[in-house]
């Protein structure tokens, strides 16, 4: 256990909202974050105050007051006078014993106001564009206004979030904790936007005061920020220290990447002292430079190993000091194991798509298999179909871009067909296997399309649907209604994550566990 807490910031523009997010609030946080800059101006204050009381009877952790100006990331327009009388309302120090003030208001006559009235003071400083340049800087003068505390009071925090891009970005926020280390002060150091995710995950294990989540999904205060529930329950961030052995996802996007939920699982499971964390990452060589090899990283993080996604399978080869046969075959990568300094790299993919295939099909020797797609997924799986000798052909809208696969694997090529108002139109009925690898009947613009229809797959002994999300896609209620056995992608995925948690761990995976969370994920 570390001594962070969980701060559950809670923004809504009537008083009923409001009172119904604390209430959700309060299930999970050491904190609640009341931001009353997001109430509507006509809002009630009487009912409001009537409410807090209630709730400050049988809430044990604190409150914290925000009341931020619109020019400083806050949701209203607010003159000095009214940030002046808000805070000067009796009711705001009656219910509310720790105060958020932003950089303008550390005057003499307010500082000393503030910090007779608040048990705890919040200095922070908010950038919603950028990492300003000028960071020390203002690390440091926030850092001069916490030197006297009064008697009797906690300690002042110096709190600062600014906007981060890239990774890259995220080196000097994160920098902030071994400063604030040094110097005896308390931080809680944001890195906002995707990107910073891992820092609102990490930042507790090493020393920030506090981490900030939203109440719930769509209810977040700012960008990357994570739900108190899934900081708790999937992160485990207030069991995490500084000797966690840290894993991750490492791609572009990977907001909605299962990966989390289902590894997280699997380290609860066996009690290890390991986490797994979503990584944006842009720019692939400026990561491995900044975070990994141990001659020029920035930053220390224990990184054990990551699972490499859309776009840096095959980008990841050149940074690998060795790689595992398969995944020379392939040509991509998915696994990296950090061992000693050293990345070996594997890819579980292949194994992860066989494995469910064999276990409902049996031997697949001299089955013919059509795979529609070209990209990476399709070479794992024309890989792992010819190891068990099958018969493979390819179908690819473009041949041009295909036909290394012909070259690469000795297969078929052929041209998957449209009809003039684009429906699919591919004769598939000479196959026993139909495996869609490409996105179509993904969840968001592609759910409604389908590699292919009823009546083209009705001879057909077995459908394959790689997409995962939504489990049960277009492509596989085609093959339902032509009374084709189907096969979805979260076995795959589970079975391809089952494999990475032996390489990294040397342990069995929880592979029930896994699936569990994988669906709970995907059903969240
Ligand atoms: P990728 O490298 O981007 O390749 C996608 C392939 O699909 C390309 O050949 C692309 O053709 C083709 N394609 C895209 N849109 C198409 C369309 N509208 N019509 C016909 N073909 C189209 O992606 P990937 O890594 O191979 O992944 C493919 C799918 O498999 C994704 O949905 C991914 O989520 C899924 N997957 C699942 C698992 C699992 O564990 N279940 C693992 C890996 C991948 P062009 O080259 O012409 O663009």
């Amino acid at each position: 256990m570390n001594n962070g807490k969980i701060c559950v910031s809670v923004c809504a523009e009537t008083a009923d909202k409001f009172i119904e997010n604390i209430q959700r609030a309060a299930e999970f946080a050491d904190v609640v974050e009341l931001r009353f800059d997001c109430l509507n101006k006509e809002v009630e204050p009487e009912i409001l105050w009537t409410e807090l009381k209630k709730l400050r009877q049988n809430f044990r952790g604190h409150l914290l007051a925000t009341f931020r100006p619109k020019e400083q990331g806050g949701k209203r327009k607010l003159s000095l006078n009214e940030r002046r009388n808000f805070w000067h309302d009796s009711h705001v120090y009656e219910f509310v014993d720790w105060g958020d003030f932003e950089f303008d208001l550390h005057k003499d006559d307010w500082d000393s106001y503030f910090k007779a009235v608040f048990r705890k003071i919040f200095r922070s400083h908010h950038d919603f564009h950028r990492v300003p340049p000028n960071l020390s800087e203002i690390y440091e003068s926030l850092c001069n206004l916490t030197n006297y505390i009064n008697p009797g009071k906690d300690s002042d925090v110096v709190k600062i979030a600014v906007q981060t891009d890239d990774i890259s970005d995220t080196i000097a926020v994160w920098k902030l904790l071994q400063k604030a280390k040094k110097d005896g002060k308390q931080i809680i150091p944001i890195a906002m936007g995707e990107a910073g995710k891992w820092t609102r995950i990490l930042g507790l294990a090493h020393g920030a005061v506090m981490t900030y989540a939203s109440p719930g999904e769509g209810k977040e205060t700012a960008s990357g920020q994570l739900t108190a529930k899934e900081l708790i329950e999937t992160y485990r961030v207030k069991e995490l220290n500084e000797n966690t052995e840290i894993y991750g996802i490492v791609g572009n996007p990977v907001s909605h990447s299962v990966s989390p939920a289902m590894h997280n699982a699997a380290f609860k499971f066996h009690n290890l002292n390991a986490v797994f964390i979503p990584f944006q990452v842009k720019n692939l060589g400026e990561f491995i430079k900044n975070f990994i090899r141990p001659e020029t990283r920035k930053v220390e993080l224990n990184f054990r190993g990551f699972s490499v996604t859309i776009p840096h399978k095959q980008a990841i080869i050149e940074y690998l000091d060795e790689m595992d046969e398969t995944a020379k075959a392939i040509g991509a990568v998915n696994t990296v194991k950090i061992e000693n300094g050293k990345l070996y790299g594997y890819n579980t993919d292949a194994f992860g798509f066989i494995e469910p295939l064999k276990s409902v099909y049996g031997n697949l020797a001299g089955a013919k298999a059509a795979v529609i797609g070209a990209g990476g997924a399709a070479r794992a799986v024309i890989y792992a179909l010819k190891k068990e000798d099958a018969e493979v052909t390819i179908f690819a809208r473009n041949l041009e871009k295909a036909k290394y696969l012909v070259e690469d694997f000795q297969v078929e090529l052929k041209e998957l067909s449209k009809t003039k108002d684009q429906r699919p139109k591919t004769d598939f009925s000479d196959f026993d296997i139909l495996i869609n690898a490409t996105p179509l009947g993904t969840k968001g613009e592609l759910e409604s399309e389908t590699p292919a229809l009823a009546d083209e797959i009705k001879n057909i002994s077995l459908c394959y649907d790689l997409v995962y999300n939504p489990t049960v896609t277009r492509f596989l209620r085609e093959a339902n209604s032509a009374n084709v056995p189907t096969l979805n992608g979260l076995q795959m995925l589970v079975a391809q994550g089952a494999a990475q948690f032996k390489i990294w761990t040397g342990k069995d995976a929880p592979v029930d566990e896994m699936s569990a969370s994988g669906i709970r994920k995907l059903q969240s």
